[in-house]
């Protein structure tokens, strides 16, 4: 087959492809550098290595000959930059990690290269995954000397969502088939929803997170990013399962076939509409794009059941203090002794951990170090981190209620499409107020997904997404799947790409 077609396919297509020898895997890793070279000025790469790639696809093309070949043999993906890899950098967009190699791969980099996949390389993000717009990372993209904004290929002037900002880049560029994501408060669901692409994070705990660079704990959680519900139900098969010694968070629930019920109908589905992610803040292109997916889903047979989520505003004070607080304690280990950058001139060995982070660390890591410190800090900590987590329970009890009445819950991921680089300026809370429709099912450790919706203002993508119950990933991919048989909006690409 023509090779410049090769980007145009979904992961299975791929697959088989590869697997019928009509491509190798080689030549596929090749196709996918050569595209993330010729779209560099979006950023998206943020270490790349050739040599590494294409000895991997090496050893999956001789799996292929020697008729052993996992399911998804030679398929090429890239990885956030905030799982560890042996064969990459792995710097968490972090001048504190600059250079850092890890001696071991996450358990989610090992899963994927157990089912045959090929690493492309790393992709940009927030510094340690904080922010919503990409624009907090230290990392200079591959093709440049300096930290460089990850520009959203339907308008390069404008964010492409965070934290995983680079990873819905390499996707809706083609740059990628298909990469992977984590999403603590909305990282996945949100780039997503603003490139045009598929998201998932599955229930918290279902995949690993040994060798995920830790953020907030209670919160992160990895997922797959790809064209299609079909492509992220390949990769969330072969990411999920037990992983009992090494992240005592996952569960003991074994990885399931994701794929097996994305046709199923969606007769007599009923999908719960939070009235409160219909109100005041958002904006009309996307109801309207919402509104248009809901319609599609009464067509396919779905009923659409008004419930309510009541304390869906105070899930940004909430997540504001718990993610910060767990921030502080996980970021304490950046110490200068253990890992990475370590300051030149120092006095002692305070002013040496002082110096160290002070250099090492940007504007949004700080602030949130010092939120975190506050709030976990004696006579605080009653007052904010406690209440916060008494909330938390509450609005998981919300998630529960509403779930009597529905079997998922659809509704907007952001407020608007994505803002112009630098439009927020210097006010973080403008970024976190953007966060209002993911941050819930984050604190509720509920599976969620953005499936492309249509398009808003200035031709930009809108997401929908759909939440479930504990457990309900399949659900979620089928409702998702059954979308994308009947629109095109997943299919689209951005103009000259
Ligand atoms: N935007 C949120 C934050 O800044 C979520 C980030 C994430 O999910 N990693 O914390």
């Amino acid at each position: 087959m023509s090779s410049t077609a090769l980007h145009d396919l979904g992961v299975a297509q791929l697959a088989a492809e590869l697997r019928a020898k009509r491509v190798s895997a080689a030549e596929a890793a090749r196709h996918f550098l050569d595209r993330a070279k010729a779209h560099q000025n979006l950023g998206a790469y943020v270490a790349i290595d050739e040599g590494a790639t294409l000895a991997q696809a090496r050893a999956q093309d001789a799996a292929i000959a020697a008729g052993t070949a996992a399911p998804l043999a030679g398929v090429p993906i890239a990885h956030k930059d905030i799982f560890v890899t042996r064969d990459f950098p792995s710097t968490a967009g972090s001048k504190m990690l600059d250079g850092y190699r890890s001696p071991f791969d996450a358990t989610v980099v090992t899963k994927l290269a157990e089912a045959g996949c090929v690493t492309l390389g790393k992709l940009n993000c927030d510094e340690f995954a904080m922010g919503s717009a990409n624009e907090n990372s230290a990392a200079a993209p591959v093709g440049f000397d300096a930290p460089a904004p990850v520009r959203n290929p339907w308008d390069a002037e404008r964010i492409p969502g965070g934290s995983s900002g680079g990873s819905a880049v390499a996707v809706a560029a083609r740059l990628a088939p298909a990469v992977t994501g984590t999403d603590t408060g909305g990282s996945i669901r949100q780039p997503a929803s603003f490139c045009g692409i598929t998201g998932i994070k599955p229930t918290y705990g279902r995949a690993s997170r040994y060798g995920m660079i830790a953020f907030a704990s209670s919160l992160d959680q990895a997922g797959p990013m790809g064209r299609s519900a079909e492509d992220c139900a390949l990769l969330l098969s072969a990411m999920c399962g037990p992983d009992p010694d090494r992240d005592s968070t996952s569960l003991d629930v074994p990885a399931e076939d994701f794929s097996a019920k994305l046709n199923d109908s969606l007769d007599g589905l009923r999908i719960g509409i939070p009235a409160e992610f219909f109100g005041e803040g958002l904006q009309d292109d996307v109801r309207a794009a919402v509104e248009g997916a809901l319609k599609e889903y009464e067509k396919l047979g779905a009923k659409l059941v008004p419930i309510s989520l009541p304390r869906t505003e105070l899930s940004i004070p909430v997540y504001y203090v718990i993610a910060p607080a767990e921030a502080s304690s996980n970021l304490s280990r950046f110490d200068g002794v253990k890992f990475g950058h370590r300051a030149k001139d120092y006095t002692d060995l305070v002013d040496m951990y002082k110096k160290t982070r002070a250099e090492g660390f940007g504007d949004e890591v700080k602030r949130r170090i010092m939120i975190g410190t506050y709030v976990l800090s004696h006579g605080y900590y009653d007052a904010y981190y406690l209440q916060a987590q008494k909330i938390r329970r509450m609005i998981a009890d919300d998630f529960q209620q509403a779930f009597k009445s529905c079997d998922l819950i659809a509704g907007p991921v952001a407020p608007s499409v994505a803002w112009k680089l630098g439009e927020h300026g210097s006010d973080p809370l403008a970024d976190y107020l953007a966060d209002i429709f993911t941050l819930p099912a984050s604190l509720a450790g509920l599976p969620g997904m953005s499936v492309p919706a249509g398009f808003g203002a200035h031709g930009m993508p809108v997401g929908l997404q759909l939440i479930g119950n504990y457990f309900q990933e399949s659900r979620l991919l089928n409702a998702a799947h059954r979308l994308q048989q009947a629109t095109d909006f997943h299919l689209r690409a951005p103009e000259g790409i």
